[in-house]
């Protein structure tokens, strides 16, 4: 594999992983916990010991993810809320965080709860206000999410950067590696919920950090925290992954071309109050996506259906494609009623959450003329 290879190289490839002991094209499943010695006492291969550390699958997996980032070193983690848990259990005690308000729910509530218990300062701070209170206030770490879920909001992630002394944590999710490599725009470390479209069918819960400078402090205490405490993603998890990314361009290509298609689609017709959605020229966050996201503006969409809360939930229950079922970034098309899961934090009731499959674009339409109709 040449280092130059372009992302559909590097996934088709598996980033060069075959097994060698078969001669197979793609790499054996070795869910072994631990490994031998031999009559000297030395480990037949000495980066395998015990399977807590890391295992030769997840090592196949994390290399993809790495090579796609453009990162000096990425960990995979058992879900999304680990790999994000990995890195504020690095800040010590009194601690200054800022994280965006508005974004996944789940990671707010926990950082809500980790930082009371932990005596930490939060400041929740809208996409649109994160430069000028990084400017003005010293921070430790800066969580962003971009684009956000479910509002869609984009973030400068090269603004802030500027604008902050602190650690630049960017959960890209909704992006992926293909449409947008954080690190590049100078995230010190990147994040994905590797559930959603790394894997994208919807049958692996993971997690995923890369970073551009591995002997920085702070990733050789999540490194070192992930190698003694254990928050490891199994190997099986990590050979399905391995095996889902071979496809994640091809998949995020088609998802984002559904996603700007449906996001017309919808925004015109006469029963949708608005579209939220990063391809659309009248969204907010257009212009910053124009310039972070490369190939496409992802499967991620909000859609503001005329109504209220029973007209919303009523559609969700004809659409035949858009399954209704929480999560994103699979093959197949999903839907979410998200006042429903997060009824406190200000979600309009007439909200549905759409993540755009890959099926066939005039089926996903009609099926949405269908049920607004
Ligand atoms: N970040 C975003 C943007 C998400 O949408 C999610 C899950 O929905 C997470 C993080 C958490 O990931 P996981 O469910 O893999 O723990």
């Amino acid at each position: 594999m040449d280092h130059k290879d372009k992302p559909a190289t590097i996934a088709a490839h598996a980033a060069g992983a075959i097994d060698p002991q078969s001669g197979g094209v793609v790499p054996a499943l070795q869910p072994s916990t631990t490994f031998l010695r031999d009559e000297g006492y030395n480990l037949v291969r000495p980066d395998n010991l015990y399977s807590r550390p890391d295992s030769d699958n997840l090592r196949q997996a994390e290399e993809v993810i790495r090579r796609l980032e453009g990162a000096e070193e990425t960990m995979l983690f058992p879900s999304g809320m680990a790999a994000t848990a990995a890195v504020l259990q690095t800040l010590p005690n009194a601690a200054h965080v800022v994280v965006q308000a508005g974004i996944y729910y789940g990671t707010t509530a926990w950082v809500r709860e980790f930082c009371t218990r932990r005596g930490l300062t939060l400041s929740e701070v809208p996409a649109e206000d994160l430069v000028a209170h990084c400017r003005a206030h010293r921070a430790d770490l800066v969580h962003i999410e971009t684009p956000s879920n479910p509002w869609l909001k984009s973030v400068d992630i090269a603004a802030v950067k500027a604008a902050t002394g602190g650690i630049l944590v960017v959960d890209a999710t909704a992006a992926t590696p293909i449409l947008t490599r954080a690190l590049d725009f100078g995230a010190d470390i990147v994040m994905h919920s590797a559930t959603k479209a790394i894997n994208g069918h919807s049958d692996v819960l993971a997690g995923v950090l890369s970073t551009r400078d591995a002997s920085s402090p702070v990733w050789k205490t999540i490194r070192n925290d992930r190698k003694m405490a254990g928050a490891i993603l199994g190997p099986f998890e990590a050979w399905l992954l391995t095996r889902a990314m071979r496809t994640l361009p091809l998949r995020v290509e088609r998802m984002s071309w559904n996603a700007q298609r449906l996001a017309e689609f919808l925004l015109a017709h006469d029963q949708v109050a608005d579209v939220f959605y990063p391809g659309l020229p009248h969204h907010a966050g257009h212009a910053i996506a124009q310039k972070q996201m490369t190939g496409g503006f992802g499967s991620l969409m909000s859609v503001l259906v005329k109504g209220d809360r029973e007209r919303a939930l009523a559609v969700t229950g004809k659409l035949r494609l858009f399954l209704s079922a929480t999560s994103l970034g699979s093959v197949e098309s999903l839907v979410e009623h998200r006042h429903t899961i997060e009824p406190h934090t200000g979600i309009p009731e007439n909200l549905i959450r759409v993540s755009v499959g890959i099926e066939d674009i005039d089926d996903l339409t009609a099926d949405w003329a269908q049920a607004l109709a």
